[in-house]
Order: structure tokens, then sequence, then C-alpha cells
């Protein structure tokens, strides 16, 4: 399903393009720089904050451009380290963004380091076993400005509260496309907004500090290699043979390990970064000593780093967390294999789902980034 606004979203233009419609209608070119300045470094909220731009062009572009595509209903602060901002958009779909701070030692939490996790697609078509985005089966792409516009809301709300704002730099550390829905289906519009992330007339944010997860689409890994940015990779792999992986992903019939592993080590390569391999740990169904010895096989010929993450409840499925004693031997097994791995166990159920996982995914990617 494809939906098309009123409005196109301000947020999904880049430089050039704005500057083609601004000449377009009879204005200088130079009207669009002052346009990103004012959304992307001093964060104007309206139209008609953009003083230096003739009243007559600020109805003109209010009249063609959407400054908010995505409305926000909500912030539930989960737990101090973790806020989820719940984003609706034109067609009242919903998606959720979040913030995840990482408390620093002698600083407030609210200068603490943040990544921020946004979501592509609202639902997903790939349907893994274990997961909320998958059961809901996908309704829509969402579009380059609606990916950007999350993080424009995390700027608006975290700008109040740092510094950052001032000199006009994005208010967060790290972004890790890890949200609802899957990256590389939705490449068309995921790598224009990055890179619109990553523009010195945009938020200016570092390539390199910005992490893509992926079920493991093979073509699109290879795509991403062959672009000019260093973004990193995070491969959910949860499987470490395919009879296994098979069982809880249904991509891995299309993209086995024989082409999924290969085309991760073409990245890793390429790139000359190490790429993370997600691992959910799932009890009796991938948590067995055969599965950590055929990870560490995968970790080791990659040279890959291993996130061992124990799987979150989820509501009408019924896998279950492994004891913390089958999660401990399976993680000693990898570092006796000298695998390159963490684990990460939060103290109880008690934080939604979505928002307990990817704080388990995140923190060991913004503790390296
Ligand atoms: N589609 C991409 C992007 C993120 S999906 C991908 O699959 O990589 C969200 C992430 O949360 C995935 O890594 C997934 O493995 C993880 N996840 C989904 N359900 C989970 C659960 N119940 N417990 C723990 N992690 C889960
Ligand atoms: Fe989609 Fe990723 Fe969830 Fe699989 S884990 S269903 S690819 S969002």
């Amino acid at each position: 399903m494809k939906y098309i606004p009123e409005k196109k979203p301000i947020y999904g233009e880049t430089l050039e393009s704005l500057q083609d419609r601004l000449m377009e209608i009879g204005e200088h070119a130079f009207r669009a720089k002052q346009v990103m300045e004012w959304l992307y470094k001093k964060r104007a909220h309206s139209w008609e904050s953009m003083t230096n731009l003739p009243a007559p062009l600020r109805r003109r572009l209010e009249s063609e451009f959407e400054i908010s595509p995505t409305k926000r209903l909500l912030a539930k602060e989960s737990t101090d380290e973790t806020e989820k901002l719940l984003l609706e958009m034109g067609d009242k779909s919903l998606i959720e963004t979040v913030v995840i701070r990482a408390p620093q030692i002698g600083v407030g939490q609210r200068d603490s380091r943040k990544t921020i996790c946004i979501s592509t697609q609202v639902g997903c078509a790939y349907g893994c076993k274990f997961c909320a985005s998958g059961l809901a089966g996908w309704k829509r792409d969402l579009s380059v400005g609606e990916i950007v516009s999350q993080l424009i809301h995390v700027c608006h709300q975290e700008d109040a509260t740092t510094e950052r704002a001032k000199e006009e730099i994005a208010s967060f550390d790290n972004i890790v496309v890890m949200g609802m829905g899957e990256p590389m289906a939705n490449y068309e519009n995921l790598l224009p907004a990055l890179r619109i992330l990553n523009a010195p007339w945009g938020l200016n944010f570092g390539a390199r500090r910005i992490t893509i997860s992926t079920s493991g689409i093979v073509p699109k890994i290879l795509e991403l290699a062959d672009e000019p940015e260093q973004f990193r990779l995070a491969v959910s792999l949860h499987g470490a043979t395919n009879a296994v992986r098979e069982q809880i992903m249904p991509i891995n019939k299309r993209y086995p390990l024989e082409t999924l592993v290969p085309a991760i080590r073409k990245y890793a390569e390429t790139k000359g970064r190490m790429i993370t391999l997600e691992f959910i740990l799932i009890d009796s169904l991938n948590d067995t000593s055969e599965q950590a010895n055929a990870l560490a096989d995968i970790a080791l010929q990659l040279n890959a780093h291993v996130n061992l993450i124990p799987y979150n409840t989820v509501a009408g499925l019924d896998w279950k967390r492994p004891s913390i004693k089958r999660q401990e031997s399976f993680y000693q097994r990898l570092k006796r294999a000298n695998v390159s791995a963490t684990i990460r166990r939060e103290k109880g159920h008690d934080i939604a789902a979505a928002c307990g996982q990817l704080k388990l995914k995140v923190e060991p990617i913004a503790e390296n980034g």
C-alpha cells in the first residue's frame, strides 16, 4: 500500500531538490540553503519562525510542504534509560522511535549518551517467528521525510535540555535502524534519508555513528557495501545453522547461510570495519552447545562481534527465554573460542518488549561507537 500525503514532507527534500523547486517558482536558489539552516541547524518548528524569508515565500512553502509529517502522540518514559516516542503519520499509522540513554559517570541523565532507534516501515513482511513487528504483517514503507522526521522529533525534545542545540549539532550520539520494519526492504527511502542526516546542510551526522540492522537481505547488503558511506552493519542471525535459522526466520530459505555469510564478509572487508551478529537466545531452540559452536565458527570467520540477546516474551508467542545458567554457558562457550561477545540482561520483563529488546541490542553498539 502506498500513502501519498496531501503536501510533500519538507524533510524528504535535499538541498538540490529544494533549490530546483524554488527556481521553478521564480525564487533564488540561495533560499533553499536558508530553509535547510532553519530546519536542521536552528530546528525551527514552523515556517513562520523563518524570519529571514520573505512572508510570501513562507506562505508559498507552507502551502506546498508539510513541516511536521509525523505527530507525537505521547512520550512514554518506560524506564530512566529508555523512552518511547509514539508517532502518528498522516494516514494515522503509528510508529515508535526510541531514545536509549546510557548514563555516564559524573553527568546528569539528560546529558548521557543517547542512541536513537528509528523505524523504517509500518509493520514488516518478513514474519520472523519471534518478533512482534513480524506478527502484524507489512502495512507500508515509510517515506524519506517520515524517516528523517523521527530524528527531528528527538532533536526538538532533547534540544530543550542539552547544550548541543546552541552549537547547532544533533542532540544525540548514535542512530540505530532497528525499530519496526526491515530497513533493507525500504532501501530506496532509507538511503536518501540517511544521506540527508549525514549531509553538511542537514544534521551533519556521521555515517560511522549509524548502524543498520538487517535480517539478511543479501543483494542489499552487497549494494550497501558499494555505497561510499561507512554505515555500520548489524545482522540478525538468530540461528547458526540453516536447519535452526529457517525455523524462525523465513528469509533464510531465500538467503541461506552459505550466501549470507559471504555477503557479510564482503561488507566487512570493503568497509574495513567489524560487523555485529545479533543472536536472540531462545530456550531449547538455538541455545544449545552445537549452536554455540557453529556460531563461534561463523563469528571467527567473519571477525564479527556477537551480541547475545535473551529472548523477550511476546504476547501470543510460545518461545521462552533460557535460564540464566543456559545463557551463561552459551556465552562462555563463545568466549572460550575467543569470540568477541556481549550478553545483556535486564532485571525482568517489566519493560515493554520492543523497548526492552532494543535496549539490550543497542547498548553494546552505543558503547563501542
Ligand atoms: N528487521 C531488522 C531490523 C530490526 S528488527 C532486523 O531484523 O534486523 C528488530 C530487532 O529486534 C531484530 O534484531 C530482532 O531480532 C529483535 N527482536 C525481535 N523480536 C525480539 C524478541 N522477542 N526478543 C528479543 N529481540 C527481538
Ligand atoms: Fe521483520 Fe526484523 Fe521483525 Fe524479522 S526481526 S519480522 S525482519 S522486523
